[in-house]
């Protein structure tokens, strides 16, 4: 697979990253590097840390302690609305479209929200959604009501209002799950797509399938630590990474 590195510049660094929620450490003291043009996977079993890490980034939670520095800024404190301004953009878990609105409608709502100052007018917002719609291939759906769309389009749908938002960086929280086997690979062909954009992505994902084909790095969770990290085959083949998560899942890669 064609990785176009530039220079290995880093986009966005986190150090000691650590989140407590009470008496539970959810993010312990991790620390990692996200280049330019690079797409960096993130493993590890439920309730390893994996989305409180993203919400850290994105402003949506504090931080307990740590530095998230992004293009030689640090973020920590920032709300989520200046993060995605900046130009870090994030999809939920749980997708939520705005409800009574259409898929065109979201889409817009999402350029108005992100990094160019163009779009925040109401016609260029709506002429940059257009674009963003057929490159999602969300075209035919375009002014359907978006709570009334599959799963696979309510997914494809998250994707294209943050690509919307004009990033520099994506972080993608299990956009697959739920989808069948040809979707997946649909998915994965769009956020490859989207790398080709020049945007940086991590991306948390359960298909390992997917995620040892198209990340040009994996780091793991485990009970809120880095237990992992480097090429796909290296840590999809790292006992420490087969023991905490893979287990069967690591038979089915190695058939
Ligand atoms: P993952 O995304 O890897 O499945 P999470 O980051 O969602 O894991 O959760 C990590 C741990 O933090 C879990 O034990 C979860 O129950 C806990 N947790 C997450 N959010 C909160 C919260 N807002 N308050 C208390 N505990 C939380
Ligand atoms: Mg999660």
């Amino acid at each position: 697979m064609t990785n176009k590195m530039d220079n290995n510049k880093t986009l966005l660094r986190c150090s000691g990253l650590t989140k407590k929620f009470g008496g539970l450490t959810a993010v312990d003291n991790v620390s990692f590097e996200l280049k330019k043009d690079e797409i960096l996977g993130l493993i590890g079993p439920n309730g390893s840390g994996k989305t409180t890490l993203v919400n850290m980034i994105s402003g949506n939670i504090k931080p307990t302690g740590g530095d998230i520095v992004f293009k030689g800024r640090q973020l920590r404190g920032l709300k989520p609305y200046r993060i995605g301004r900046l130009g870090i953009a994030r999809t939920y878990q749980i997708v939520k479209p705005f409800p009574g609105m259409t898929v065109l409608e979201n889409v817009a709502v999402g350029a108005m929200n992100g990094k160019s100052e163009k779009n925040r007018s109401v016609k260029d917002a709506f002429t940059a959604a257009e674009e963003i719609i057929e490159f999602t291939g969300l075209i035919k759906y375009k002014n359907y009501m978006a709570d009334s769309l599959s799963i696979a389009s309510r997914k494809r749908l998250e994707m294209a209002k943050v690509v919307a938002m004009d990033p520099d960086i994506i972080f993608f929280d299990e956009v697959m799950a739920g989808l069948n086997h040809n979707e997946i690979d649909k998915a994965t062909e769009m956020i490859q797509k989207i790398r080709e954009k020049g945007i940086s992505i991590l991306i948390i994902e359960h298909v390992m399938r997917a995620i040892r084909l198209i990340s040009d790095r994996i780091f793991v969770l485990h009970h809120g630590s880095k237990i992992s990290q480097g090429p796909p085959d290296d840590v999809l083949n790292d006992k420490k990474v087969i023991s905490a998560y893979l287990g069967k899942r690591y038979k089915q890669l190695v058939k």
